[in-house]
C-alpha cells in the first residue's frame, strides 16, 4: 500500500526519535518544539522508516494513512 498522508497529533514530547529514525520525513527544527512532517518528502520511498517511527514514538502521536493500490478492474458478465 502507498502512504498518502503523514501527520503528528498533539502530544509530541520532542523525544527526537522520529527524526533519528526517519530524518527525511520528520524534523525538529527547534529544540524543545514539536516534531514536524516534511511534506516534500517522498513518503513511499520512506515507507519503512515512517512505519518504524510511528511504532517507536513514545507517545504514539505519529499517524499515517495508506491508500490501497488499485488492481485491475473486475469484469462482470
Ligand atoms: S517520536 Fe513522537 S514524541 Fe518523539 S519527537 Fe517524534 S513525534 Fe515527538
Amino acid at each position: 500500500m502507498a502512504i498518502k498522508k503523514v501527520w503528528i497529533e498533539k502530544g509530541c514530547v520532542s523525544s527526537g526519535l522520529c527524526e533519528k529514525t526517519c530524518p527525511e520525513v520528520f524534523e525538529l527544527p527547534f529544540v524543545g518544539e514539536v516534531a514536524q512532517v516534511n511534506e516534500d518528502a517522498d513518503f513511499n520511498a520512506n515507507r519503512k522508516c515512517i512505519i518504524e517511527a510511528a511504532e517507536s514514538c513514545p507517545v504514539d502521536v505519529i499517524k499515517y494513512s495508506e491508500e490501497k493500490q488499485k488492481g485491475p478492474d473486475m469484469l462482470s458478465y
